[in-house]
């Protein structure tokens, strides 16, 4: 047999059974196309981080001796889909078998099923040995029930994979230790650097600039930050356990205009790439906590270790759960445009402006920021969530659709009616200002609910809660905001309102 397997650029998993032996009737075909990076505007680091792993994947499976065809984008013979050059080398090489891995996103798994059956050579697909549920995991566990709980889901994937398990208890006879995190950073408090790469990768941005692929953001080609091969990923998880583990929970839902990342891990482009898997992700942030029990609280490792085998695996069990539908839902029907500055963080806005910025330079925003600044504001403006949703797809370097959207339409902005999150994310100053260094230096004034200079988010909160009673007034968790709106006097609530309508007409100025 002559056998042709696709890699696609997100399953870079060198422990992947297929690489197990080097057979010489397998080549592998990797490959760069319009296809993929024209169906959103990406950050340029994203597809240059994407693109650079992919050759770096593709030159180590070579030394390992295995076959390898890589088209790479600005290539004279690529056809720039995955089907036409499959299409092409079948035909050229003669292939008599196709074979691919699961892919993780929707319209790839459509596309590459429907193609197979095409073929007139036979073909299989096996899985990508990456994720610690199947596709269909949750959706089973949840049967019949009408609301699927994180919680749930993580404490059965603990036991499932004995991680923080004493015999059938918890370890700490506690399974979540989240009341001892999320702590605002002291006024004077110096984080740990980022530890950054500086890869080159001017060859790729030289070829996507070449070929006029439309992206965002902005790019130091020779002094690329992200991770790229394995080792590196490596080496980015061994600096987080050692510098950021220790102070990981306490502040994780902290923000400050000073620094960017945190203590956060900034590994989920190494997962979502499959360079580093998530058990071994866990591993090695629970070796680490048995080495330094001194230095490391419980609470910072749970709080890690719940991200991953917990949030990671039930987003993309609802996403399989959910799509094709999930990708359409829009709960609240909002319509509005996105505002322009999201894309160039040009707004008065601190928490905003800061937000989108190092977005824009970085491709990396954390989670709060993602969920209580940006995601948090699109949602008050009452913007449509295809909008939302491209935005986010496109502007983070771990953006894969599977985890994007299950975030953005479902835990951001509630479009699916509450599969994700039992109550929208929505919050005015107070809990902007309680988080983060934001609102002191702002334009805008955290205390003015309405007038000259009140923080847009005051007015607009209300708004929100008004327009949307019939939705949301039954909601258990939500009743004593309703509770606060209709003791407030008319003319108060009127004067919210209008100052809302006001916002919301100069959007675009803000
Ligand atoms: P850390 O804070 O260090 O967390 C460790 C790991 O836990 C992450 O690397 C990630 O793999 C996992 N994790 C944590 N929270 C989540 C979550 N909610 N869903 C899935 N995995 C999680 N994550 C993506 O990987 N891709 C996306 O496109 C994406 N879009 C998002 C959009 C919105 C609106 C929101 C609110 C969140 C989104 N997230 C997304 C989830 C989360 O914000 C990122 O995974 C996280 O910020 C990545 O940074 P980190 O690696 O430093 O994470
Ligand atoms: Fe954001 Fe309002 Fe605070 Fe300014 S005052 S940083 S707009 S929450």
């Amino acid at each position: 047999p002559k056998i042709l397997r696709l890699i696609l650029g997100d399953q870079l998993n060198s422990n992947h059974s297929w690489f197990k032996t080097v057979d010489p009737s397998v080549t592998y075909v990797m490959m760069e196309v319009r296809t993929e990076t024209d169906y959103v505007w990406h950050h340029i680091q994203k597809v240059a981080s994407f693109f650079s792993a992919m050759r770096h994947f593709a030159d180590d499976l070579k030394q390992a001796g295995h076959q390898v065809i890589y088209i790479r984008l600005n290539d004279a013979g690529n056809l720039q889909s995955f089907q036409h050059n499959l299409d092409f080398l079948i035909d050229k090489e003669a292939f008599t078998h196709f074979d691919y891995q699961l892919p993780d996103e929707y319209r790839l798994d459509h596309l590459l099923k429907n193609y197979a059956e095409s073929l007139l050579i036979t073909s299989q697909v096996v899985d990508s040995d990456h994720f610690m549920s199947t596709r269909e995991e949750l959706g089973e566990f949840f049967k019949g029930k009408k609301t699927y709980l994180m919680e749930s889901f993580y404490r059965y994937m603990r036991k499932k994979h004995h991680v923080l398990m004493q015999g059938d208890e918890p370890v700490n006879n506690k399974w979540n230790f989240d009341a001892d995190n999320r702590k605002k950073l002291p006024a004077n408090h110096k984080a740990t650097p980022p530890f950054v790469y500086a890869n080159d990768v001017s060859e790729i941005v030289d070829a996507i600039k070449e070929t006029t692929i439309k992206t965002i953001g902005t790019i130091d080609a020779k002094n690329l930050i992200w991770p790229v091969t394995r080792a590196q990923a490596l080496e980015q998880l061994a600096f987080f356990v050692r510098e950021c583990l220790p102070l990981f929970g306490t502040y994780q839902d902290a923000m400050t205009p000073h620094e960017w990342s945190l203590y956060h891990s900034r590994l989920s482009f190494t997962m979502n790439s499959k360079m580093l898997s998530p058990l071994e992700v866990i591993k090695r942030a629970v070796q680490e906590w048995t080495d330094r029990p001194e230095e490391i609280a419980y609470n910072q490792l749970e709080g890690f270790v719940r991200q991953i085998i917990g949030w990671r695996e039930y987003i993309r069990g609802v996403y399989w759960l959910k799509m094709p539908e999930y990708a359409s839902a829009n709960y609240f029907d909002h319509q509005n445009k996105l505002p322009v500055w999201y894309w160039t963080g040009k707004t008065k806005m601190n928490c905003l402006k800061y937000s989108i910025n190092q977005s824009l330079e970085f491709a990396y925003a954390h989670h709060i920021q993602r969920l209580m600044i940006t995601g948090n504001f699109a949602l008050l403006a009452g913007v449509h969530p295809d909008e939302v949703d491209q935005w986010y797809l496109g502007i983070y370097i771990d953006a894969i659709e599977w985890v994007e959207i299950t975030n953005t339409r479902g835990m951001s902005q509630f479009a699916d009616g509450g599969t994700v999150g039992t109550k929208p994310y929505v919050s005015a100053a107070a809990y902007i200002d309680k988080m983060s260094h934001y609102c002191t230096s702002c334009y805008y004034y955290k205390a003015k609910k309405t007038g000259d200079r009140s923080c847009p988010f005051n007015s607009l909160y209300w708004n929100f809660y008004d327009k949307h009673e019939d939705k949301l007034a039954k909601n258990p968790r939500i009743g004593m905001m309703y509770n606060l709106w209709h003791k407030m006097q008319a003319d108060t609530k009127a004067e919210l309102l209008e100052q809302a309508d006001y916002y919301l007409k100069h959007i675009d100025d803000l």
